[in-house]
């Protein structure tokens, strides 16, 4: 045996459990999506098996090898472009009929193919039996029946795929028929390609003969670039054929290949590949669950309800652990306190990193609640059932049923991320459905955004903080969605087009599946936090403590302190004298020195951070912002967050303790906006909406920018949502002060 890697492609229907398989051949833990269209991109892992090295790749789910999307498009160049020696094409064995229709196109483009029957648990349960055995006859290629989630099987799988992979022998693709008139077509145009060698590098000549014939969108231009002339010649056919097929029968050629490749599979699996235990109309548990849960007044009634559920679950069971993380810190900040030395290098450890990471890993325990309560929407399949609901919604709104996966995975309900969401985006098919999702997906709550409507909320409005941030929610939606109308109907105006979407059954989520999914989330969060957040941090400290203040007022400061301590002595000293009082409690006088030296220390740490860099551009942009209810020191938050909106508590929280000296451990940075007289709950409000709609984050723009192909884009999102953020947030300010 040979032992130099082979390549495998791990292919099928989104669902169909390829990132389960995956994720168990190479140990790798990647997302796993219990709904369609997460994976876009290929990813690659590497294993071994009885010493063959093996590379896999994890290609994006897809129902058809037609160009109708992006995943197709993908997953047949990487076929064509990088021919595996063995394509494992996994199938969802609950589900085959649907399945299959993939299956028959690998077969006709004649890659070497092994299946590897999924999900038999699930339909032995639903009471489907599948016989491997008589289904790899009538196919011709291995039928593997394995459970990718517990990886029964899979052994097997492999050691067949490695078997076809080193076998030498030339794959032949089947010919399926597509009918009489059809076929004599199909023959002809093969014979065409196959006599002038067009594409057959990269396809069998009766395959890009059918592409033809179903109007495929990239192979007629692939075609065109290779040899304009026999393109011409074979498009001119296949616009005969179709409109005489439309005269006559009013069908396009799709419609009946598509017709003719459902026999095929009926056909195959009517000699006795399926049978079913029960009745075949019985309703199953999942249809039955349905009835109510997507009931079109009733689902979306429960839809909120979960919802709410799932943030009072949160605030509620994360409220202990938030409160000990805490004071956590706040002890930290002490012990650092009294263990250094005064100096730039404190003020750095304590108001840079302790008060700024620790801001954002504060918040670590709440996040891990929401997104275990995520987790198990997620695995049970009904955030599925969400996306569905929503798409009703959707239409209205002139966005795609396809949009709505990426508004959850931007933080659609709490804590995802803009990143993946503009990403995802490329499941849509029309650009203007895709640009107007892209350009909305960052009005969601994402993971950074959460801890300030979580601080936020827990300061102003703590009597009711899961109503606060279901309201919220809500309202990141509504406006998401009037800002896609009002692109649809402006500048990206074009036509719906249609959306179907399968509901995978719901399943009950092993424990382990949502610890992964749990952790996967948080870990990425605090990772953030200990690198990019920790250098936002400190270079946001730095721009908000130098240059510092002139020697002149430095003086000036110490003389005042001199008069006050002065002032005091004679009548300190007098009281110590007169007083019987050894236990060493300070006297009156001393303490009220005490006080009157620590508001010296207060003002000039004010002062000084008014005179850095940060303070002198929040002050500068004080009398626009004030508009809308921001103080300077709010100013420098919100600019940091351009950077990573992370950074808006850390910065907050730096600017707030660098305002007062005596840092009291106790005080969180919550208590500390509450007694602020700049800040009550209109401001909150107010800072909250513009939080949520102002520009996406650095890395979310440069993602906007290269998955419109343009910058036009991605600036246009800049100005239009800061100015629109501006507008809203002046507008709640001033209506809620006026009040
Ligand atoms: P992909 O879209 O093809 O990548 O599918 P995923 O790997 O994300 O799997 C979809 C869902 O099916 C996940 O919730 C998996 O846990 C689940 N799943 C995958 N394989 C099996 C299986 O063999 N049995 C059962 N019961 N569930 C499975
Ligand atoms: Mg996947």
């Amino acid at each position: 045996m040979n032992n130099s890697s082979i390549t495998m492609a791990l292919a099928g229907n989104p669902n169909a459990g390829k990132t389960t398989l995956f994720n168990r051949l190479t140990g790798a833990r990647q997302h796993v999506g219990n709904y369609p269209g997460i994976t876009v991109d290929h990813k690659e892992g590497y294993f071994s098996h009885n010493e063959q090295d093996i590379t896999i790749t994890d290609l994006p789910g897809t129902y058809s090898l037609t160009a109708y999307s992006v995943e197709e498009i993908v997953t047949r160049d990487f076929l064509t472009a990088n021919k595996p020696k063995v394509v494992i094409n996994i199938v969802d064995a609950s589900n085959l009929e649907r399945n299959l229709y993939l299956t028959t196109q690998f077969l006709e483009m004649g890659v070497p193919l092994v299946i590897a029957l999924n999900m038999i648990d699930v339909a032995k349960d639903r009471g489907i039996e599948v016989r491997a055995r008589k289904l790899e006859e009538l196919l011709g290629v291995p039928v593997v029946p394995i459970i990718a989630r517990t990886g029964e099987g899979t052994d097997e799988l492999i050691r067949q795929a490695i078997i076809v992979g080193h076998s030498e022998e030339k794959w032949q693709p089947i010919d399926i028929s597509y009918g009489e008139d059809l076929d004599k077509i199909i023959i002809h145009l093969d014979s065409i390609i196959a006599e002038s060698d067009f594409l057959t590098n990269s396809y069998p000549a009766r395959f890009t003969a059918i592409k033809y014939l179903e109007h495929d969108d990239q192979m007629l231009p692939l075609g065109q670039k290779e040899d304009s002339g026999i393109a011409r010649q074979l498009e001119q056919i296949v616009t005969t054929v179709s409109d005489h097929l439309l005269k006559t029968m009013d069908v396009y050629p799709e419609a009946i290949i598509a017709d003719h490749r459902y026999g095929f599979i009926k056909a195959i699996l009517r000699q006795g590949v399926v049978t079913h235990k029960f009745d075949t109309d019985r309703l199953y548990t999942s249809d039955k669950i349905d009835k109510v849960l997507t009931n079109r007044l009733l689902g979306p009634v429960v839809m909120l309800a979960i919802l709410f559920t799932l943030y009072q679950f949160t605030f509620s069971w994360s409220e202990l652990p938030v409160a000990l993380m805490g004071s956590f810190f706040g002890w930290l900040g002490s012990v650092v306190d009294t263990l250094l030395p005064e100096g730039p290098l404190k003020s750095m450890l304590i108001s840079g990193v302790i008060d700024g990471v620790g801001g954002v890993l504060g918040f670590v325990p709440l996040i891990m609640f929401m997104f275990f309560g995520i987790a198990v929407l997620e695995d049970s399949g009904y955030l599925a059932r969400v996306a569905f609901m929503m798409d009703r919604i959707f239409r209205i709104f002139g966005l795609h049923g396809s949009s709505v996966m990426p508004f959850i995975v931007s933080g659609g309900i709490a804590g995802g991320c803009a990143v993946p969401g503009v990403m995802a985006t490329r499941t849509l098919r029309s650009p203007k459905e895709r640009m107007a999702t892209l350009l909305t997906v960052p009005f969601m709550n994402c993971g950074a955004k959460v801890p300030v409507l979580i601080l936020l909320i827990g300061a102003f409005f703590s009597d009711h903080k899961a109503l606060y941030m279901f309201l919220f929610t809500l309202l990141a939606w509504l406006v998401a969605l009037v800002v896609a109308k009002l692109l649809r109907s402006t500048v990206l105006k074009g036509e719906a087009t249609p959306f179907v979407m399968e509901l995978p059954p719901y399943r009950f989520p092993t424990l382990q599946g949502l610890l992964i999914h749990t952790w996967e989330r948080t870990w990425q969060y605090i990772k953030k936090a200990g690198t990019v957040i920790l250098a936002i941090s400190i270079l946001l400290w730095a721009l908000m403590t130098y240059p510092g203040l002139p020697q002149e007022e430095l003086d000036s400061f110490a003389e005042k302190r001199i008069a006050v301590t002065e002032s005091f002595s004679e009548t300190i000293q007098l009281e110590i004298r007169e007083s019987d009082n050894h236990n060493g409690d300070l006297s009156e006088s001393a303490l009220a020195l005490q006080e009157r030296l620590t508001t010296i220390d207060q003002e000039q740490s004010g002062a000084r951070l008014r005179n850095s860099t940060a303070g002198r551009i929040g002050i500068f942009l004080e009398p626009v912002s004030s508009l809308a209810g921001f103080d300077w020191r709010t100013n420098i938050a919100l600019l940091g967050g351009f950077a990573a909106k992370e950074v808006i508590i850390s910065t907050l929280g730096t600017a707030y303790s660098m305002g007062e000296v005596d840092v009291d451990a106790s005080d969180s940075l919550g208590q500390r906006l509450v007694r602020d007289p700049n800040w009550n709950s209109v401001v909150a409000i107010s800072v909250l909406i513009f939080i949520m709609f102002y520009a996406p984050c650095f890395v979310t723009v440069i993602c906007i920018a290269k998955e419109a192909g343009s910058w036009k884009w991605a600036f246009f999102s800049m100005a239009f949502n800061t100015f629109f953020a501006f507008l809203a947030s002046v507008a709640v300010f001033q209506i809620g002060s006026f009040v």
